[in-house]
């Protein structure tokens, strides 16, 4: 059995460096034959913990000394003495498991993203929720299995793409887009409307809100809502839905300008 060791984390000999400095660089370093009394090692090479693979304890870095692991072995694991294999199945079986997490972790964030990115799609084309389980899915699954087999097919399976899901993301995606086109709003000194009025394919009137404001030392347009008109509109209903509107955001009226008919900047 090896001799346990110090190493400094720099390659400076601890002689050469001033001792304070030297106390403070000095990282306990693991090593392997600390595994006979259970224990393994987490987090950064510079500065690894200890951590006791039988009740899953993690110790500071000063505790990585053969006298304090085997006081935490002998008061809590006693039973385990002379175990040696046992504690290497108990590793390898945590390393198995921390691959599979990882690798879990890794293929869910990438389905996340692509289900997004369908979604970003659909919406843009303006096709209707359904067409990304009953066609988009479909036809990529034909296409991979042709190009790349059963295995990639099967892959692309677990982009979770249902309706519901579409909807769920294009809604997440606007409230989104709604929040960082108000808080430019918000950090814009002025801002001017312009408001439209349009009727949808089933008749009901729609208010269009445009907003003008100074962004990055430019003047952005940008669409800021859009709001079903009652069947009669008044210019009064219409200043109500914006004035909602405008409070709902937080957006102060006094920043508000518009251009007079005689060319001056007026606030409202
Ligand atoms: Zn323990």
């Amino acid at each position: 059995m090896d001799a346990f060791i110090i190493r400094s984390t720099d390659s400076t000999s601890v002689s050469e460096i001033p001792k304070k400095k030297a106390k403070l660089n000095i990282r306990r370093q693991y090593h392997e034959d600390y595994l006979n009394i259970g224990f393994s090692w987490s987090g950064n090479v510079d500065d690894p913990r200890p951590g006791c693979l039988v009740c899953g304890e993690k110790l500071s870095n000063e505790s990585m000394v053969p006298s304090k692991l085997k006081r935490h072995f002998s008061t809590k694991h006693s039973h385990l003495a002379d175990k040696d294999s046992y504690f290497q199945c108990l590793l390898e079986s945590e390393t198995r498991q921390s691959k599979k997490m990882t690798k879990m972790v890794t293929i869910s964030d990438k389905t996340q993203e692509a289900s997004y990115l369908v979604a970003e799609l659909v919406a843009k084309q303006m096709k209707p929720h359904t067409i990304a389980e009953k066609l988009i899915l479909p036809a990529c699954c034909e296409i991979l299995k042709a190009l790349f087999g059963e295995e990639a097919e099967k892959e692309v399976l677990k982009i979770p793409i249902s309706d519901n899901t579409i909807s769920r993301r294009i809604e997440h995606m606007s409230e989104d887009i709604e929040e960082q086109v108000l808080q430019q709003s918000r950090d814009s000194p002025f801002f001017s409307l312009q408001l439209d009025e349009s009727t949808d394919m089933s008749g009901q009137a729609q208010l269009l809100v445009f907003i003008r404001i100074v962004a990055n030392e430019d003047i952005v347009e940008n669409f800021l809502c859009c709001k079903t008109l009652p069947e009669t509109t008044k210019g009064e209903d219409i200043f109500g839905i914006v004035d909602h509107y405008i409070k709902f955001a937080n957006l102060p009226w006094d920043k508000c300008i518009g251009r007079s008919p005689c060319g001056k900047n007026v606030g409202r």
